[in-house]
């Protein structure tokens, strides 16, 4: 019986994946919190979190407490940071789904400590500092009677302190140094008080990249971890490879006379007769609209353009007098002969950043995992 899927899929390198885990390990040095919220950044959260566990990853980072969930479902048994802020009704809950939880402020260790208590099992905790995003936990510069409180608390086991950086992505911002200096200086209330350091992790993919100083004792990278990197500043300081590749296949060859015009809007007509072929995804699926006429493909190892506009489900390119055939593979992203699409370069022709691009790829896409 031949496959029901549909011919698009994204394809998952887990080699590339265990690859990139390494690799960054080796850079860094110290334990590595593997990010996999927003379905692994598109890459399947459960089937990438497995394979991060089987390659040892110290830990795992999702968004919210549903993520979490999916992945005890799935199996996973690594440490899980839910890096969100908590809502003092879904303790419990992480709790019982043994997570580790964000607390980002005095009144939700509050709501912690009461959840552990009634369930009589202690709440393992991360201490949310701001140093500067303005975005979750205690500011610094008011962040003693903070770690005071958790470092007191009953029902509370405190395995982490952190906080996130605005600008990591640009390697020569000065925002990163200064956030450094207020962390370490809110971490040092620990000592103040003779309380035991926790787990001291600051650095996203930009501070693995770009500041060695942030490494700390965790890392916590998300979208080098795919081989992607997080801005066109962004310096390739580690060795990692592209893990997803989009792939799709020709399902409708013409030819287009000149001056007639392509898909809606009729926003783009061939100046001559020209070849065109249907691939069969879309916006609906992820493929951004802001490729219409922008964007490029690969055929039979050749790249071409992206003519009129992207429709949900279907989009057209223009092949010019060069032959394709139906089902012949289109790749999106990633390589086809010598030619490569990246990531990076379709966010940048969307105008996006690699993170929308990767994220926005949804559940209407099959995927599939290859290893050697
Ligand atoms: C998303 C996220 C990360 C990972 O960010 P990347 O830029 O993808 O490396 C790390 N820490 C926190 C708190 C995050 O929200």
């Amino acid at each position: 019986m031949s496959d029901p899927s549909r011919p698009t899929r994204i394809v998952v390198d887990l080699d590339r994946l265990a690859f990139n885990l390494r690799s960054i390990r080796a850079h860094v040095g110290v334990p590595v919190m593997g990010i996999v919220k927003a379905n692994a950044y598109g890459h399947g959260l459960v089937p990438v979190a497995a394979h991060l566990q089987t390659q040892g990853v110290d830990a795992l980072g999702v968004a919210f407490l549903e993520e979490g969930i999916a992945l005890r479902r799935g199996g996973i048994t690594a440490p899980i940071l839910v890096m969100g802020g908590i809502f003092g009704p879904q303790a419990a809950q992480f709790i019982a789904h043994d997570l580790e939880i964000t607390v980002s402020s005095v009144d939700k260790l509050r709501q912690v400590e009461a959840a552990a208590e009634a369930l009589g099992r202690k709440a393992v905790i991360h201490l949310k500092v701001d140093t500067g995003m303005e975005r979750i936990g205690v500011h610094s510069y008011s962040a003693g009677p903070f770690i005071e409180a958790a470092a007191a608390s009953q029902w509370c086991v405190v395995k982490g302190v952190y906080s996130h950086l605005a600008c990591a992505d640009d390697p020569v911002s000065p925002m990163t140094a200064l956030q450094l200096e207020r962390f370490l200086e809110a971490c040092e209330h620990f000592n103040r008080i003779g309380a035991p350091m926790p787990l001291r992790h600051l650095a996203n993919s930009g501070g693995v990249l770009h500041f060695p100083q942030t490494h700390l004792d965790m890392v916590r990278p998300g979208i080098v971890l795919y081989g992607v990197l997080p801005d066109p500043a962004s310096r390739p300081a580690v060795a990692v490879k592209p893990a997803l590749s989009l792939v799709s296949q020709v399902v409708y060859f013409k030819v287009v006379k000149a001056g007639n015009p392509v898909s809606y809007g009729a926003t783009w007509a061939p100046a001559h007769d020209t070849r065109v072929v249907t691939v069969p995804i879309g916006y609906g699926d992820g493929y951004p609209r802001g490729l219409s006429s922008r964007g490029q493909v690969l055929i039979r190892g050749h790249v071409y353009p992206v003519v009129g506009r992207i429709c949900m489900d279907q989009f057209m390119v223009d092949i010019g007098s060069d032959s394709a055939w139906n089902e012949d593979e289109v790749v999106l992203i990633g390589a086809q002969g010598d030619a490569a699409i990246a990531a990076e370069s379709l966010a940048q022709a969307a105008g996006l950043i690699p993170y929308e691009v990767l994220v926005g790829l949804n559940e209407r896409i099959p995927r599939e995992y290859r290893q050697a």
